[in-house]
């Protein structure tokens, strides 16, 4: 069994490097994961020494490191799912008393069955209480569900190791004198066990900071809304599976009217808090339909999968409504009167991707050229043969949008669109 224990040791004391590694993180128990990690090679490289040192050194502190490793597993787990971890004091407490009833229980701590009693039912309840915790606080993240669940059953099993150990030893009735089949699996069990609930916390926390990672690029940071690379791809999903089922897609393109002019009047921060107020509008608006992206600067998109006109008509005339009944607050505490132009356009099934787009920018010009604070719908506009038609027809919508504004700006007389 020593040949196990050294297994034990060496991936204990190989993952402990993985997990420091992940301390640059901000990855909530990492450092409780890590001191845990140490003492859990520490005890168990303890154990190593069982037939030549004097049997206290195994008893007294290896049993009191694997029962401060477990706290500090409980504590990680506790941070890791958002609840208060234990601090200082119950960790000191625990400890004192797993020496005390060491010493108390175990003729100064020659017997090792009684050592083996007191320390192993002490980390049985730790671990069982890990795996409660986890179970009632479990991470809303999807993405770690699989290997939360690894880590429950893994806290569940130690558990049930530390029982079988504890009646055992209070029966008499161990690997000791039972030299058979299943003994022995147990005492593999129980050598392989640590090293696999340290695996799961490794993978948890690696998939919890991937999760964190692609979370941060598929959101723009300042508004929450969908950044535009995921928004696009995101509705370009939607776009087909809509396809699939014979079933219609809206895209509308929201661009914030003069909003040049509410940053110079309010300053950038207030400009900042106008998008913030704006997106949360938005999203009340749609109450749950579709998605919401921002595509750039002051300039959003929505897509609805399977609404026809009327109602994505509707909804952008709601847009409008809410976006210009219920201004933004500056950080002066004043009212930040806020109107928005939006171009809807609804894609066919079997429709060009890349024509939808250009239809929704153009009626984004027409909405603004009709005077902003407003919607229009792209409607008998022709669709066109080709990718690279698209990309010219939206390179002039941009244009004639610029246009636009140049021209309001100045007080020019807008040109008839070309
Ligand atoms: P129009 O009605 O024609 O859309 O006029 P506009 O002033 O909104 O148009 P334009 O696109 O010329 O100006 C957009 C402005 O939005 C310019 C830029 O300073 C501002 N802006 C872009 N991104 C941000 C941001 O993240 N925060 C703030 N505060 N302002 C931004
Ligand atoms: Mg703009
Ligand atoms: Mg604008």
């Amino acid at each position: 069994m020593s040949f196990l224990s050294a297994i034990a040791v060496i991936s204990l004391a190989v993952m402990f490097p993985v997990l420091l590694s992940l301390r640059k993180t901000s990855v909530p128990g990492i450092a409780s994961f890590c001191l845990a990690c140490a003492l859990s090679v520490l005890s168990t490289g303890l154990g190593l020494t069982s037939a030549i040192a004097p049997p206290w050194i195994h008893a007294v502190i290896g049993s009191t490191l694997m029962v401060a490793a477990g706290v500090m597993i409980l504590n990680g787990f506790l941070e890791f799912l958002g609840r208060k971890p234990l601090g200082s004091r119950p960790l000191v407490a625990t400890l004192a008393c797993t020496v005390l009833m060491l010493g108390a229980l175990s003729d100064m701590f020659e017997n090792r069955d009684a050592c083996l009693i007191v320390s192993a039912g002490v980390a049985g309840m730790i671990y069982f209480l890990t795996g409660v915790s986890t179970l009632r606080h479990w991470p809303r993240k999807r993405a770690v569900a699989p290997y939360t669940l690894f880590c429950c059953i893994s806290a569940f099993a130690v558990t049930a190791l530390h029982a079988i150990r504890v009646i055992a030893a209070a029966t008499d009735f161990g690997p000791a004198t039972e030299p058979q089949l299943w003994t022995t699996a147990l005492l593999a069990a129980r050598q392989l066990m640590m090293p696999l609930f340290f695996l799961g916390v490794i993978l948890l926390l690696h998939g919890w900071m991937i999760a964190n990672l692609r979370h941060l690029i598929a959101h723009d940071e300042l508004t929450g809304a969908l950044s535009r690379r995921a928004f696009l791809s995101e509705y370009e999903r939607m776009f087909h599976v809509a396809s699939g089922s014979g079933r219609q897609t809206t895209l509308m393109l929201l661009d914030l009217d003069r909003f040049k002019q509410i940053n110079d009047l309010h300053g950038h921060a207030g400009g900042d808090a106008a998008l913030v107020h704006f997106t949360r509008t938005v999203r009340t608006t749609l109450a749950g339909r579709g998605i919401l992206g921002r595509l750039g600067g002051e300039e959003f998109g929505i897509a609805i999968a399977g609404i026809g006109r009327p109602e994505a008509g509707a909804i952008a005339d709601a847009i409008c409504d809410a976006v210009r009944t219920t201004p933004a607050r500056g950080l002066d505490g004043a009212d930040i009167a806020l109107t928005v132009s939006i171009g809807v356009a609804i894609a066919e099934p079997g429709g060009a991707l890349a024509d939808v787009m250009v239809h929704a920018d153009m009626a984004l010009y027409e909405a603004k050229a009709m005077g902003r604070d407003r919607s229009s719908i792209a409607d008998g506009l022709q669709a066109t043969s080709s990718a690279s038609a698209a990309r010219a027809l939206a390179g002039a919508a941009a244009q004639m949008r610029a246009a636009t504004a140049i021209a309001v700006t100045s007080g020019q007389p807008l040109s008839k669109a070309s």
